[in-house]
């Protein structure tokens, strides 16, 4: 029997180590085709095609320097192409872009494909909070596990070790994900509870925004950790970006857009807009009060509000009252 096409959709800082890893496994494995599709989402750089770069230097300069991929990971511009025959699809794009692409996805999608999505964020739907995994297995009608960790992209390349969990509601498709993610400084976990490993993703990075406006007002370790949990949200709370540019926010002034562009040369941050997203739900449900900490994310990003004023919301969270 024929192995498997596995798909990676997108290609930034974290889809390109994924890429590294996956292109790596399948060599060898009979399961799945030795040849990787990772679809990218096209520009130029110096005048040249990043996928052109990558086909022929093997490495995403943009995203991923000085790290090569495996040869066997082929970068293809054209989303309906990358796909095409792919039975194992591989979610790892800003969760903003992934509604559309979707849709342009949906007619080529191989029949009996499989999915993991590798996306940090939520949707506002109309009805309330959708999960990324919930979208995409609606919109595609493929069964979509999940992976989520404290797995800071750079220094998975550089293989040092980490562990991160895979959330499976088929436990066959959990251990496939494994065989074919899972490295020896990689270590993979597969759970049934996919929803609650990715809400914990996702929210985590508003968490880490309010980390960084911590560091960046000053404040000492005590105040940071109010706001903090376990593994993935400790990890990003110190590392992360949405860290890092929160902290500049308050150090420079700057909008966070600004900095966005100017501190992270085209990759996204995902806590800003999940702020949004999750503040949007509040609303409707009428829960502001009860989320005082990403209420007060949201309002400091988006709204205005002195961050300055940040730690009255940690004061004042229905728990201390
Ligand atoms: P990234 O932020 O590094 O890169 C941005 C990507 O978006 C680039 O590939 C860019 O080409 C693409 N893009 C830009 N405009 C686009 C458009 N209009 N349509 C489609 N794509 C567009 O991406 P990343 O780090 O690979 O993050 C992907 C997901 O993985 C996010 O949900 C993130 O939270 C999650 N994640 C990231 C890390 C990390 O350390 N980087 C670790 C774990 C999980
Ligand atoms: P940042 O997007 O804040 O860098 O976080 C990466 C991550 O999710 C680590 O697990």
């Amino acid at each position: 029997m024929p192995g498997m096409k596995v798909c990676i959709i997108g290609s930034g800082n974290w889809g390109s180590v994924i890429a590294k890893i996956v292109g790596h496994n399948v060599k060898g494995n009979n399961r799945f085709e030795p040849v990787v599709k990772m679809w990218v989402y096209e520009e130029l750089i110096d005048g040249r095609n990043l996928t052109d770069i990558i086909n022929s230097e093997h490495e995403n300069v943009k995203y991923l320097p000085g790290h090569k991929l495996p040869g066997n990971v082929v970068a293809v511009p054209d989303i309906t192409e990358a796909v095409k025959g792919a039975k194992v699809l591989i979610f790892v794009i800003p969760h903003q872009f992934i509604q559309r692409l979707c849709e342009q996805m949906k007619p080529h999608v191989a029949p009996g494909a499989i999915g993991i999505s590798l996306i940090k964020g939520i949707d506002s739907g109309p009805s309330g909070l959708r999960l990324i995994s919930d979208l995409i297995r609606e919109s595609l009608e493929v069964d979509v596990s999940v992976l989520m960790g404290a797995n800071i992209a750079n220094e998975v390349a550089d293989q040092k070790f980490c562990e991160t969990t895979i959330g499976a509601q088929n436990p066959a498709h959990g251990q496939l994900f494994k065989e074919l993610l899972q490295t020896p400084n990689f270590r993979i976990t597969v759970v049934e509870e996919s929803h609650t490993v990715e809400l914990c993703g996702a929210l985590k990075n508003i968490v880490a925004v309010g980390a960084g406006f911590c560091d960046g007002l000053g404040f000492g370790d005590n105040t940071k950790a109010a706001s903090c949990g376990v593994a993935d949200l400790i990890t990003t709370c110190y590392g992360g970006r949405n860290r890092k540019v929160a902290e500049a926010f308050v150090r420079t002034s700057k909008s966070i857009e600004e900095l966005e562009v100017e501190m992270l040369n085209g990759q996204k941050l995902q806590g800003p807009q999940t702020s949004a997203d999750v503040y949007k739900i509040l609303v409707e449900k009428d829960m502001v009060s009860k989320f005082p900490l990403f209420s007060a994310v949201y309002k400091i990003c988006f709204e205005g509000k002195e961050v300055k004023e940040f730690v009255t919301c940690l004061q004042n969270h229905p728990e201390h009252m």
